[in-house]
């Protein structure tokens, strides 16, 4: 499970750049910082290494295994 959370977002790419599995691309809308935040397009590909989550300098992502329900 990848959370963007897309006003914390500073447009800076470095989350697309950080991830090897082309999982995340920068959107075309604006967020509250009139910059484009990542958008989740290939979600099945995510391997949760975590790079996007620690290498976004404002902690605008979270990576986490999704959680057992039930
Ligand atoms: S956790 Fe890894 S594979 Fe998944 S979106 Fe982030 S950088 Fe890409
Ligand atoms: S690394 Fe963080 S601040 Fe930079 S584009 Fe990605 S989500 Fe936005």
């Amino acid at each position: 499970m990848i959370e963007i959370d897309e006003d914390l977002c500073k447009g800076c790419e470095i989350c697309v750049a950080f991830c090897a599995k082309d999982v995340l691309e920068m959107s075309d809308k604006f967020n509250k910082k009139g910059v484009h935040p990542p958008l989740v397009v290939r979600e099945e590909d995510c391997n949760l290494c975590g790079n996007c989550m620690l290498y976004c300098p404002d902690l605008a992502i979270v990576v986490a295994e999704e959680e057992e329900s039930g």
